[in-house]
């Protein structure tokens, strides 16, 4: 039965492993991720009923033919034993999951994510140190590769959970956003990687418990000041670089437990974490290596709070006689028009423009608003339509041509300073060049900085006006200003 159990459930772990994969090709294009979540879902279903079915049976580790055997009845015990952990762990795990899932705003996921990547770094150090407390009674050069696991895989983990709890408190805006900047960072991370290269040799030879005490505190402290050393407009790139670092821990946990799905798909995971981050440091003009070596390299900006002088401001009513009057407007969205959920307006706003004549069109930053294409999701949900939703790249040179650019609760993504400005935090930032307009209206609460907590330039700028408020509020006062003015006509 054992065996049976085992073999099948290797099948059904090969057969989700295929899933995976074929979810994350889906997932990699609008018109098939629909079909990209089934897939996903299906092979996570069929993966949690393996599993349930080999922890029933006693059977862990006989997919790979490994397990050790023991008498009946005390794998019968550990079997029951086994099957009601997991169990309360899947109800409790799941009633959670699902609840946070339908509570979280859009706003809110990056952080979420963050938090969940946690998780799985603390389930790779609990797993790693279960591999030391037990006896698995292996020998010689076996012996060396498990201790070997072992250490990694509390590493990895390590670096990823209090990584993935930094970035949560970032992005959360629980701690500010602004990189820690120790003396000598870069000797400490590099110093630390040293260290854990001479230990984990160490531990090889000689697998006494303080080594492992002293990795578990040396990850800690390493992924907490990684993540710390990253200035806020990197956390893109950092979440999806903890998001491959959560999926190395799983491997690791899976050569542990001996399981091949974890080993498969923490793998995925990992590798496709890494490609994102890669994507997403080009498209910043970042380097890969310096971002997910804690910001290695990266010297400490050199321009602080300047004075750029006063800023000019508009009402809604001249904001809208503004827009009666332009041929060519562009809209690039930010973070606050998801805070304010100002889309469906925007959408409507757009509407009405166009219906008297008015190119209107979209621009996109890469790393608008909290995760990757955020923009692009809320401007689907209102039904813009997607051919006047264009990339940074596809809009820039036409900026100088538009006649308005109604800059709608973005800060960051438009900031002249990362393009002029060599010290400060953002420099070498592709930005929305918004600046070169003949009008650009600012939508925003206050003269609060974004992100990335860097003073904005455009705000004080001779063409630039801002538009104080909520931006759903002001994009209603536009469309009822301009609907009067159509009336009056
Ligand atoms: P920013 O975060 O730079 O700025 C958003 C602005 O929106 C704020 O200045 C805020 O000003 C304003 N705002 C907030 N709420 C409202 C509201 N209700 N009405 C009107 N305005 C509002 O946004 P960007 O999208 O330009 O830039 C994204 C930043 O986030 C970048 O630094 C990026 O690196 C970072 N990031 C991006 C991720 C991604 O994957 N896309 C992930 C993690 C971080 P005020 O308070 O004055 O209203």
């Amino acid at each position: 039965m054992t065996a049976v159990a085992g073999q099948v459930a290797g099948a059904a772990y090969i057969v989700a492993a295929l899933l995976f994969i074929l979810s994350l090709a889906g997932l990699s294009k609008h018109e098939t991720s629909r079909r990209g979540v089934t897939f996903g879902i299906v092979g996570m279903a069929i993966a949690l009923v393996a599993t349930v079915w080999v922890t029933a049976a006693g059977a862990w580790g006989t997919s790979t033919g490994s397990a050790t055997e023991g008498t009946d009845s005390s794998a019968g015990s550990a079997a029951t034993t086994g099957l009601v952990l997991l169990v309360v762990a899947v109800v409790v795990g799941g009633a959670i999951g699902l609840w946070r899932a339908r509570v979280v705003e859009m706003t809110g996921m990056p952080e979420l994510i963050a938090l969940l990547h946690s998780f799985v770094g603390l389930a790779a150090v609990l797993v790693g140190w279960n591999g030391a407390l037990y006896d698995t009674g292996l020998e010689g050069a076996l012996a060396d590769i498990h201790h070997a696991e072992v250490f990694i895989g509390v590493f990895i983990g390590g670096v990823t959970f209090t990584g993935s709890i930094v970035a949560f408190l970032k992005l959360s805006g629980r701690i500010s956003s602004k990189p820690l900047m120790l003396p000598g960072k870069n000797a400490l991370n590099v110093g630390a990687l040293v260290a854990f290269l001479v230990l984990t040799v160490w531990y090889v030879i000689t697998p006494e418990l303080w080594l492992l005490v002293l990795v578990t505190t040396l990850a800690l402290a390493l992924g907490w000041h990684l993540v710390a050393s990253i200035g806020g407009g990197d956390m893109p790139v950092v979440v999806s670089m903890l998001n491959s670092y959560s999926g190395w821990a799983a491997a690791a946990a899976g050569f542990l437990l001996n399981n091949d799905l974890l080993i498969v798909t923490g793998a995925l995971v990992g590798s496709s974490g890494a490609y994102l981050s890669y994507i997403m440091c080009k498209a910043m003009n970042r380097s890969f290596l310096s971002v997910i070596a804690g910001g290695f390299g990266i010297e400490a900006p050199t321009s602080g709070d300047q004075d750029y002088g006063e800023h000019r401001e508009i009402d809604a009513e001249g904001a809208a006689d503004m827009l009666a009057g332009a041929s060519t407007v562009v809209i690039t969205p930010g973070y606050g028009m998801a805070v304010a959920q100002a889309q469906h307006g925007v959408a409507d706003l757009v509407q009405k423009l166009r219906e008297r004549g008015v190119d209107v069109r979209f621009g996109i930053h890469p790393v608008a608003g909290r995760l990757p294409g955020h923009m692009n999701v809320l401007l689907a949900e209102a039904k813009v339509p997607y051919d006047i939703v264009l990339e940074m790249d596809e809009i820039n040179d036409d900026l100088s041509a538009a006649d308005v650019v109604l800059v709608i609760g973005a800060n960051d993504t438009v900031n002249p300073a990362a393009a002029e400005d060599p010290g400060s935090p953002i420099a070498g930032m592709p930005v929305l060049r918004v600046w070169e307009a003949q009008n650009v209206i600012v939508f925003k609460r206050s003269m609060a900085s974004g992100y990335a907590g860097v003073q904005n330039p455009l705000f004080y700028r001779d063409n630039t006006q801002m538009l104080f408020g909520d931006a759903k509020e002001k994009v209603d006062e536009i469309l009822f200003q301009l609907s009067r003015t159509s009336e009056l006509r």
